[in-house]
């Protein structure tokens, strides 16, 4: 493929396309974008072609999400396509939302075995509210299984049931493979003129050329008029290490320097707008942002200097400042506490513990992650970090504890609002797709949960389609008990749905914790009399501290426990080999369960090596006079 590299611009509208990537996770949008890099010759220069260029951030990649947006942008037959991820997990449903709206086309990835999956219906429904031009991709298509004329249906089925009119019929359609690089615009492929046999199994020799094309003839080129005063709505965030913030988003009209004054203002409130200089301005490359010296109506930019700017606020001309309608930034739901680490091995495992260490990353987190509120705490130490849904917060937890930070957490509360003298809670709208036997389980769990089944279908080959409205705080937890269920066999997504009526309490894990009774190293023989109460967290040989939590009690209430006792020297020859072997695996606990498990008196201790439980107060006569101060109170209470 003949690139054609003039990547400093300014483009005209007419030869810009701008073009989101909406799918299912895993549907293949990293591959498929590395396969168009590869083809359009962004590795030719002196870069070996790495594997996933889109996915940069190795959490990402490890649990198939994308978490925050990313651009890139191809040069092909005298174009400048940009292609801007979108997150692939609905609780970045709002970011999804706001890229849509910097873009005039979609191009929608369906695998040819997996077909329709419920994230492609919540994509779908957004790229048709945002008006854009879908060209479907079935994808995957040298897959054993691969079934594409389902696929299509499927879609067809589905943009159908969205309301969307008869113009549908004629959305672009493209199969192709993302690992080996070929687009087809027939299925099955017809060999191309003069190209020879298959020698790519079954599929015919190809290129992505039939995809850039689609992208070229049917997506619209931005509209906006270059002579007009600048207007730019500032979309996403990112942050540099030597520039700072970065403000994201396509100019809608106007034209923008390097080094240019600009106004900066949101649309809705009526604070007069602050002056500011873009230096310097950015544009987006296959690699990397480019460097920019003039940029026109229709191309997404990047902004560095202008301290402060925030997604939803208008970056504009300092002369006719003329602000655009603001952007919803979808408010917090859920809130937690993150605090320094006081656990007996802090300082042990991690690099960055300290107080100050804390406040800067935190800090740093808000620079480029929208919708994520940090506050201070109610104590020193503490700050009160609240952001969209349980796994915006726990991927932040995760990439600290990566990065080498530790420190301790609280349970995650969802935030609850008043409304004319009413209680409201978030609820979420959950779309689950399980195996027909799976059925009444996972009713049985949400209903538990105070879920409320909205729908029930058959979605085919045994599985049914089940759709809940549930309250957030009902879903904490939920994916590995859902997982459990379905035996990994299920598929479950949801969406913030809005704010509702109190749904009534959720019955909290009835049986106490199982607390360490002093430091020391567990040994099997103590852990073998442990078990008899409850699920252990430990297994032998590991060091704990007194207030650790090492287990379930199997009734209610804590239980202080010896599990580093080691058995009277007697009979050392039978006593430890014996006694492990008999001992049950230990329960391990992903962070996300750990999060459910504890409780309001408990905490988690996040460092790069280790997810502890604990209770908040460490000192087991400590606990134990809050404990009867509290029985007191409550007595008194009773008899008062
Ligand atoms: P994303 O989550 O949408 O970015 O998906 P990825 O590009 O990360 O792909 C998910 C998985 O599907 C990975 O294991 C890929 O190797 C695999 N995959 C991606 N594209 C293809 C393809 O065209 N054919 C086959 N057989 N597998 C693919």
């Amino acid at each position: 493929m003949d690139p054609e590299n003039e990547p400093h611009g300014p483009w005209p509208a007419e030869r810009l396309r701008n073009v989101a990537l909406i799918a299912h996770v895993d549907h293949g949008k990293t591959t498929l974008v590395d396969a168009i890099l590869r083809q359009t010759g962004a590795f030719r220069e002196n870069q070996a072609p790495g594997e996933r260029v889109l996915d940069s951030n190795e959490l990402e990649r490890e649990r198939g999400i994308t978490i925050l947006a990313k651009n890139t942008a191809v040069f092909y037959r005298g174009h400048k396509i940009n292609l801007v991820d979108t997150p692939g997990h609905a609780d970045f449903g709002g970011e999804v939302e706001r890229i849509l709206g910097m873009v005039e086309g979609a191009l929608l990835l369906v695998d040819a075995v997996e077909g329709v999956m419920p994230q492609t219906r919540f994509v779908v429904e957004k790229a048709l509210r945002a008006h854009l031009g879908l060209i479907l991709v079935v994808n995957k298509v040298d897959r054993p299984g691969a079934e594409p004329a389902r696929a299509v249906d499927q879609v067809l089925d589905l943009l159908i049931a969205l309301g969307a009119g008869d113009e549908v019929l004629e959305i672009p359609v493209l199969y192709a493979s993302g690992r080996l690089g070929v687009a087809f615009a027939d299925w099955p492929p017809r060999p191309r003129q003069g190209a020879g046999g298959g020698g790519r199994g079954e599929l015919p020799e190809g290129d992505l050329r039939p995809l850039l094309d689609a992208i070229l003839e049917s997506v619209p080129p931005p509209a906006g008029d270059p002579e007009a005063p600048l207007q730019i709505l500032v979309t996403t965030l990112d942050r540099d290490e030597y520039l700072g913030r970065l403000a994201i988003g396509r100019i809608a009209n106007g034209r923008i320097a390097d080094g240019q004054s600009v106004a900066v203002l949101r649309g809705d409130d009526g604070v007069p707008p602050r002056i500011g200089r873009v230096q310097p301005l950015f544009t987006f490359g296959s690699l990397r942002r480019l460097r920019c010296p003039l940029a026109e109506a229709g191309e997404i930019v990047a902004l560095a200097g202008l301290e402060g700017v925030t997604v939803g606020e208008t970056v504009t001309d300092p002369l006719e400042p003329r602000p655009l309608p603001p952007l919803r930034v979808d408010e917090p739901t859920m809130t937690m506490v993150f605090m320094v680490n006081t656990s007996p091995f802090a300082g042990r495992e991690g690099s960055f513990l300290t107080s100050r260490h804390l406040a800067e990353r935190l800090e740093r987190e808000m620079e480029r992650n929208v919708g994520l509120l940090v506050e201070p705490g109610d104590q020193p130490d503490r700050w009160r970090v609240s952001g969209r849904g349980e796994l915006h917060l726990s991927v932040l937890i995760e990439t600290m504890r990566r990065e080498g930070y530790e420190f301790a957490v609280s349970r995650p509360e969802v935030i609850w609002r008043e409304r004319d003298g009413r209680r409201e809670e978030p609820l979420e709208l959950l779309v689950a797709d399980v195996p027909d036997e799976a059925a009444g389980a996972v009713l049985e769990a949400l209903g538990a949960r105070r879920g409320e089944l909205r729908q029930m279908a058959p979605a085919g080959e045994g599985r049914s389609r089940l759709e809940f409205l549930v309250p957030s705080r009902g879903l904490l937890g939920f994916d590995s008990q859902f997982a459990a269920l379905t035996r990994g066999y299920g598929v479950a997504y949801h969406t913030f749905y809005g704010y509702g009526p109190d749904r009534g309490p959720i019955p909290l894990r009835s049986r106490g914790s199982l607390v360490a009774w002093e430091r020391g190293v567990t040994t099997a023989y103590a852990l073998a009399n442990a078990e008899q109460r409850g699920t252990l967290f430990v297994g032998p040989g590991t060091e704990v501290y007194e207030g650790q939590i090492v287990g379930e009690n199997a009734r209610e209430g804590d239980l202080d426990i010896n599990v580093c006792k080691s058995k009277h020297l007697t009979n050392m020859r039978s006593s430890t080999a014996d006694v492990a072997v008999r001992l049950t695996p230990p329960r391990q606990l992903s962070l996300e369960e750990a999060l459910e498990f504890i409780r309001e008196d408990e905490l988690v201790e996040v460092t790069p090596r280790a997810i502890r439980l604990r209770k908040a107060v460490l000192d087991r006569e400590e606990r134990a006079r809050l404990r009867a101060g509290r029985v007191s109170r409550i007595e008194a209470g009773r008899r008062g």
